[in-house]
């Protein structure tokens, strides 16, 4: 069973709520939204009469959800989300566009990426401290010192940065440099690291796993919201099927299906969906057409000597004209986007 209080609701009309369902030995989880709190209740709800919390003060509906995941069940929240992240709103009506490499490899590199998508209009720098790769023998990262030139590179170019945090061991760490803190597809089920991401105060990036359902993508949202962080953005980054062209196949389907269900944002991937910098232009259109929040694309100076995914990374002025042409469809679709910078806007000399 799911609260739903009224906008700006106050803390002493929740606390009544709490108090009342956990005096019937039912457990609570508040959803803290931009606007409303969300108060989900488990357990035998049968014991507690929806008409007897409807009628406290401040409360807006009760709803009984039969999804297993109830916080993010579009049902409590009619109205999608917005997520926050620096001065960049997921879920609205703009379209932010995250772009930066796939590993932060040196200072000089991502000074040069920054530089290249903030001027194209870039919302947002991605970039891994901490990289989750397939073989130990490959380039793990750099990461403390990755985490110190992503946060230079923020401060340089006023652009919120998203990296990845792989483990409960390094998220304080992750935490004081990331803006969105990424928890890649092979995490999406490590269900200790979601629980601890849910006491952080920092918007979380869930990308679908390799092989997840889209009931398993939300369930596991359901654990960063359960545990108290309500700031989730999801991310399609392609699932693995027969097909080997392509690096994953992209389910753009998902995307209508998850706006469907969940009032979360969610946002599209084409990097790591296909593995083919040719790719990218033609899904990121469909994504935008298909309602997806945003997207984000790797992108790399030199792509044939990225430490990582490389065949999938777009040069800067391939990236550059991506922006443009997505700029261009944009509003047929209601959507807005970042102008183009004509100069970086440099905060430090
Ligand atoms: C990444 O974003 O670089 C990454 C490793 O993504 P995924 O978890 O989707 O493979
Ligand atoms: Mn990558």
């Amino acid at each position: 069973m799911i609260v739903v209080m009224k906008p700006h609701a106050s803390d002493e009309a929740v606390k009544r709520v709490t108090d009342r369902a956990e005096a019937s030995g039912l457990s609570v989880h508040l959803s803290r939204g931009e606007e409303r709190t969300i108060i989900g209740l488990i357990g035998d709800v049968r014991i507690i009469e929806p008409e007897s919390l409807q009628a406290l003060p401040e409360v807006d509906r009760v709803l009984r959800i039969m999804e297993p995941y109830k916080l993010a069940s579009r049902q409590g929240q009619p109205t999608g989300s917005k997520v926050r992240v620096g001065q960049v709103i997921f879920g609205g009506s703009d379209f932010p566009v995250i772009a930066g490499p796939c590993a932060v490899e040196s200072a000089e590199l991502l000074d040069e990426v920054a530089k290249a998508v903030k001027l194209a209009g870039a919302s947002a720098l991605r970039g891994g401290a901490f990289k989750p790769r397939t073989s130990p023998y490959s380039f793990q990262g750099l990461g403390e010192e990755g985490l110190k030139i992503l946060a230079r590179a923020r401060h340089q170019y006023d652009l919120p940065v998203v990296t990845e945090v792989m483990s409960p061991l390094e998220l304080e760490m992750v935490a004081e440099h990331a803006d969105l803190l990424q928890v890649g597809a092979r995490n999406m089920q490590n269900f200790s690291l979601l629980k601890e991401l849910g006491g952080v105060r920092r918007p979380v990036m869930l990308k679908r796993g390799l092989s997840a359902s889209i009931d398993e993508w939300l369930q596991a949202a359901e654990y960063l919201m359960s545990s108290g962080n309500s700031q989730v953005i999801l991310c399609e980054r392609g699932i693995r099927t027969f097909e080997t062209y392509t690096r994953n196949t992209l389910d753009l389907s998902a995307i209508a299906v998850v706006k469907q269900l969940s009032h979360l944002p969610v946002i599209v991937d084409p990097s790591h969906a296909t593995g083919r910098r040719e790719l990218i232009k033609p899904l990121a259109m469909a994504a935008l057409a298909v309602g997806a929040d945003g997207l984000m694309v790797e992108v790399h100076p030199c792509p044939a000597n990225a430490l990582a995914d490389g065949p999938q990374s777009l040069l800067p002025e391939d990236f550059s004209h991506l922006m443009d042409d997505l700029r261009r469809i944009a509003p047929s679709l209601d959507r807005t986007m970042a102008h183009k910078e004509t100069k970086p806007s440099c905060s430090a000399p």
